[in-house]
């Protein structure tokens, strides 16, 4: 569903046309200020902001400029009760698209997004599928965020408790990326979306260690038969992905076995590094973790988003090891620096990254060869790898709400510290971020 962001202060006017975009399937923000309009727009990404002229905290052209900068894609129409020529030039120059007179109806609103979207949302595109698909993004929506074991509680609410599992949806493909115990409310949740008609998905493993794979015997699509799953990923180290997928689900750990599944389940070990789901172009690359344990990057038309749930830097680990072994120091530096460089290569650019940070920094001294993230480590490496957004992910399970809270605003820190643009998140259960295409870029004249 196309999303739209509505900034007006009157609360009237605002439910108004909100009710006109929910009626069209639309979802819908609501601010009822200017600053928090921005807050909430670099949030959600909105593909269209209707916002209103003159509002408290910060008016119209305000807005128009601050997202202007920041979010190229989203398309802004300003609202406004007054018709003066210097309103309407001065809102378009702030960087709105449109300049829309009071009162506002579905006809003037739909006109002006078919004039300003490359190609208008339009309800289901695909058929065959039976999926709503919207061509213009790509969603992810994050199903699970934790490392090692679901933790619920109350200490944990905000964040989510539930082990790795992420979907995404572009260019008409669903991708869940790990199989952790978040899978079960993405499975219900398909169920509930697809009712009788076959769900066709790609699950994509990085690794079998149990917090990635946990939640696939109650994956609820994989017991109905009109469905078909394919299971895609590296072989484990000892035996094969389709032998550790089904020992999990054999006696005398659970009742019912992989065989016996009515889905159409498809195993298959991926040989090659580089492959394509329908549209999606994946990029494979190992990571620095114990096992076989692979990252992602999946490119659609409207993006790119990097998958490293697991994943230890080498920097300190290498040194460590050589000082162990007495081998040069300054070999192991090099090593490091050389594997680091390929990392930020294959990361280079992209839209959004989804990155193991499970330690502070000051754990990690004491985790050095676990296989997990350090916080400073990932920032740098996003920040290097000039990544659009850095959502950290693989949270610890000794971390609470808060703690997350402070490796945050830890992290943003270190984004301002080095002066660069990088949008940090810490993944959260439930959360849904929308990729646009970027703005075509002006070629240079001759
Ligand atoms: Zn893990
Ligand atoms: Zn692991």
């Amino acid at each position: 569903m196309p999303t739209v962001l509505l900034i007006e202060d009157d609360d009237e006017s605002r439910r108004a046309t909100s009710e006109l975009f929910a009626r069209e399937d639309w979802t819908v923000f609501e601010a009822g200020d200017g600053e928090v309009g921005i807050e909430l727009a670099l949030k959600h990404r909105p593909e269209v902001i209707v916002c209103d002229l003159l509002m408290p905290k910060a008016n119209g052209f305000q807005v128009c400029r601050a997202i202007r900068q920041q979010l190229q894609p989203t398309k802004i129409i300003v609202v406004s009760g007054r018709d003066y020529g210097v309103d309407r030039t001065g809102a378009l120059e702030a960087g709105a698209d449109e300049y829309l007179v009071k009162p506002i109806t579905w006809d003037l609103l739909s006109s002006s997004i078919d004039r300003i979207l490359p190609q208008p949302p339009r309800k289901p595109v695909d058929e065959n599928r039976g999926a709503e698909f919207h061509p213009l993004s790509t969603r992810l929506k994050l199903w699970g965020v934790r490392g090692s074991i679901p933790v619920p509680g109350p200490a944990t609410v905000r964040y989510g408790g539930n082990t790795s599992c992420v979907e995404i949806r572009g260019d008409g493909e669903i991708i869940i990326l790990d199989a952790g115990s978040g899978i079960r409310s993405l499975g219900m949740a398909l169920e509930h979306e697809f009712g009788e008609r076959s769900v066709k998905l790609t699950l994509l493993i990085t690794h079998t260690h149990w917090d990635h794979i946990q939640g696939l015997p109650f994956f609820l699509p994989i017991y109905k038969e009109k469905n078909e799953i394919r299971v895609l990923g590296y072989e484990g180290a000892r035996v094969g992905l389709a032998r550790i997928l089904a020992g999990q689900m054999e006696t005398p750990f659970f009742p019912v076995s992989l065989r016996e599944l009515p889905g159409n389940i498809a195993i298959e070990e991926l040989k090659e590094m580089e492959f394509s789901v329908g549209k999606v172009r994946v990029c494979a690359k190992f990571a620095n973790h114990p096992g076989v344990c692979a990252g992602y990057r999946l490119t659609t038309s409207s993006g790119s988003v990097a998958f490293f749930p697991d994943n230890e830097p080498y920097e300190l680990l290498k040194v460590q090891v050589a000082d162990r072994d007495q081998a040069s120091v300054q070999e192991a530096r090099e090593f490091a620096k050389k594997e680091r460089q390929k990392l930020v290569e294959f990361l280079g650019s992209c839209d959004v990254l989804i990155m193991d940070a499970q330690y502070t920094d000051e754990e990690y001294q004491t985790h050095i060869g676990w296989g997990h993230g350090s916080l400073s480590r990932v920032v740098s490496l996003a920040l290097e790898a000039q990544v659009r957004k850095l959502i950290l992910f693989h949270h610890d399970p000794d971390h609470d709400d808060e703690m997350i809270d402070e490796m945050l605003e830890r992290a943003r820190l270190l984004v301002v510290e080095s002066g660069a643009t990088l949008e940090v998140e810490a993944a959260r259960e439930g959360a849904e971020v929308w990729l646009t295409p970027r703005r075509q870029q002006q070629a240079p004249g001759n």
